[in-house]
């Protein structure tokens, strides 16, 4: 037996107390003792602040983003560690991929996404500037940056791995440092993860720390700058978030709760569909993946009263295939719940339940175990008496379980999803495109996620429990009210927004991102014979001009083959509301500025990779004479290829300065050679 240490404060505490003792999910034999006896919890939120926050913060966006590449491909490579110790929770190897490959593939993905997507600097600006005052003199704009606090993350006990790394992805990559505390029941997989990252020196000391055990008093010592996030059962959400320390400095804190999912089969999925065999491979494989221990898990089937008797067929015979059993072994597709006290809370469930619903099945063979020495349970399937019970709504019974409910109608089916007071996720499996919309805008309101499933969607469907990295986690109501992930959504809970007030030049100096009005420097020669290193936002060209001539919008609709009226029909153009005239084309206006923008010869601009949120303002006539201004708005270094991006500002104006085109320039733009990994001597004009 293992008694498990808290890493806090740079090193690791062994606890001066006996702990809990958790046992083998399989066997029952003791597998770690948990306490958190002695360990000093002022210091982690301490270190968090003074150490591991300040070293956050000096990393830029793609610095951080390194960082968790780093941490997710050492995970990857140390995984069959954690797979062998995996087994000890009750999981089977495919349950224990969605856990520690899954959280591994969050690291990742926010890695990707960080460096993709955010700036190559420590503030995130927010939308579009606003114009103040008249003249231009005066901006307002958002920005977001880090708090100077910890992140504490309260885990459940069902997915000690991704539990944590779907937490402190965002955190991270934000540049906030996190605490964990780990369910007791699963802590010894998520202190072996932890160490794992400690050990291999990657992140900045104080980045992440582990609290085995109770963390009696830690709520007290945050403030306003930290966040908590909790995910577990409803009641214990709504202790953590009464504490009076988080009520009266405003701390943060988002809920992941429980959740009486729904899969609604439509009455268009009738018996004999594709849909309807999806339907129930879908309820199956969510009652059985991971013992039906996820918080996604489909606890409700909601089905037409019409497909009932078929529907409640199909899933007997369906689980009855699945081989229940040793979760070593490689042909059992379900193994044990965590332990036995959390069977005994399932059973405790499904006696409430059946009080509204009749068994279905609720025995299976067991293999190769003992299922009186292991938590083994039996997939079991009722059918509710009464669809509109409080039970069969309201009662969570976290494991291999779910409720068959017959609906009459589409409204009725919303009706009921709705009983379950705010779900994480529902499926809506249907071929009928009207049934689905009116299904997941009828549920949408009561729900973070619906997946619709159809014959077109099954092959790449991600699955109706997989929370991904990229979409919003988190429900209304019973389910928390919290989000997390989201993709960069996600890195937001742990940054301040800030609409920050002032004159162009400053709001430049402040966000590192050129402003509208803001000094352009039009002095440095062509901005496309400097190089990336030797560009500053503000670097700015005024262009030569052009009279744009009829022939030229001939000449282009001829060769594109865009004879739009506008362009070409006299009479029809002249009637326009719009045009009164014949008009240059938009793209050629776009392809005429950048005739009057590029340096024809090689140089530092290795490409241009498109443009951004581009608006014809106004039309451009036969006659009127272009002049672009082109200004350098915002640098990202991409680290280590040589090169870096950068966005132009282009104001296409016409002989009167009125804007007629607006939009961003992007471009790929080398380093001076043999810096950032550019070759020596290439690249140069
Ligand atoms: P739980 O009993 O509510 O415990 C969750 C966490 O809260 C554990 O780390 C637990 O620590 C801690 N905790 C309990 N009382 C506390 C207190 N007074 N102060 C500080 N921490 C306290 O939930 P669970 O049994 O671990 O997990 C199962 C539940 O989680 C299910 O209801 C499931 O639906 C839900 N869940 C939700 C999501 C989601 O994303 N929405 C995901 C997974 C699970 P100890 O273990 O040390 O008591």
């Amino acid at each position: 037996m293992r008694i498990l240490e808290s890493h806090v404060a740079g090193s690791w505490q062994a606890p001066t107390a006996d702990g809990v003792v958790t046992h083998h999910a399989v066997t029952g034999e003791p597998v770690a003792s948990v306490s958190s006896a002695g360990v000093d919890l002022a210091a982690a939120v301490d270190h968090a602040r003074t150490v591991g926050g300040p070293a956050l913060r000096s990393l830029t966006f793609p610095e951080r983003a390194a960082l968790l590449k780093a941490v997710g491909l050492h995970l990857m490579a140390e995984k069959e560690s954690l797979y062998e110790l995996s087994t000890a929770t009750g999981a089977t190897r495919a349950d224990s991929w969605i856990d520690v490959e899954g959280g591994a593939g969050v690291l990742l993905g926010y890695a990707s996404k960080g460096r993709r997507e955010l700036p190559d600097g420590h503030v995130l600006v927010d939308g579009d500037p606003e114009v103040l005052a008249r003249d231009g003199s005066f901006l307002g704009v958002h920005v977001a940056t880090p708090r100077r606090g910890v992140a504490v993350q309260v885990n459940a006990f069902n997915f000690p791995v991704w539990g944590v790394l779907e937490k402190l992805a965002p955190a991270l990559l934000a540049g906030v440092p996190t605490i964990v505390k780990p369910a007791t029941p699963t802590a010894f997989l998520t202190e072996a993860m932890v160490r794992l990252v400690v050990d291999a020196g990657i992140l900045p000391d104080g980045a992440l720390q582990l609290v085995c055990g109770r963390i009696d008093g830690l709520f007290d010592l945050l403030d306003g700058q930290d966040h908590v996030a909790f995910t577990g059962s409803a009641d214990t959400a709504n202790l953590l978030r009464s504490h009076p320390t988080l009520a009266a400095r405003s701390v943060r804190f988002n809920a992941e709760a429980d959740s009486l999912n729904a899969a609604v089969l439509g009455e268009a999925a009738a018996p004999g569909t594709t849909e309807f065999d999806l339907f129930v491979a879908e309820v199956v494989r969510e009652m059985t993946v991971k013992a039906g221990q996820k918080c996604t898990a489909i606890r409700r089937a909601l089905v037409p009263t019409t497909h009932l008797d078929a529907a409640t067929e199909a899933l007997a015979v369906a689980l009855a295939d699945v081989r229940v059993g040793d979760p070593a072994d490689p042909d059992v597709g379900m193994g044990a719940l965590v332990g036995t006290g959390q069977r005994e809370e399932v059973r405790g469930a499904v006696m409430a339940l059946r009080a509204k619903a009749d068994v279905v099945v609720d025995a299976c063979d067991f293999h190769g175990v003992d299922p009186d020495v292991g938590a083994f349970l039996a997939p079991t399937l009722l059918r509710a008496t009464d669809p509109e019970a409080r039970a069969v709504h309201a009662t969570e019974a976290f494991g291999p379980v779910c409720t068959l409910v017959g609906y009459d109608g589409t409204d009725d089916a919303v009706r009921l999803a709705a009983l379950g007071a705010g779900s994480l996720v529902a499926s809506v499996v249907t071929p009928d495109a009207g049934e689905a919309t009116a299904l997941t805008l009828g549920i949408a309101a009561h729900h973070g996620r619906v997946h619709v499933l159809d014959a077109a969607a099954a092959g790449g469907s991600t699955g109706h429990g997989s929370p991904l990295p990229t979409l919003v986690h988190g429900g209304p109501g019973r389910a928390g009210g919290g989000e997390e992930m989201g993709g960069l959504r996600g890195i937001r809970h742990h940054m301040q927004t800030t609409a920050v007030q002032g004159s162009p030049d400053m709001l430049t100096a402040i966000t590192g991102q050129w402003m509208p009005g803001a000094t352009r420097h039009e002095d440095r020669g062509h901005p496309f014979r400097l190089h990336f290193d030797d560009l500053e936002v503000g670097t700015a060209l005024r262009t030569a001009s052009r009279t744009v001539t009829l022939d030229d919008i001939e000449d282009f609709a001829h060769s594109t083959g865009d004879h739009f009226y506008a362009h070409m029909d006299e009479e029809a153009a002249s009637a326009s509301p719009i045009f009164g005239g014949r008009v240059a084309h938009g793209y050629l206006v776009l392809s005429l500025a950048a005739g009057l923008f590029v340096w024809p010869d090689p140089g530092p601009v290795l490409a241009n990779y498109g443009v951004d949120r581009c608006r014809f303002a106004k039309p451009t006539y036969p006659g009127d004479t272009l002049t672009v201004r082109l200004t350098a708005k915002r640098r990202t270094l991409r680290a280590g290829t040589g090169y870096g991006e950068v966005a132009w500002d282009a104001q296409v104006v016409n002989q009167d300065d009125e804007v007629v085109a607006a939009y961003d320039v992007l471009t790929m733009v080398a380093n001076r050679p043999g810096v950032n990994g550019a070759p020596d001597g290439g690249g140069a004009d």
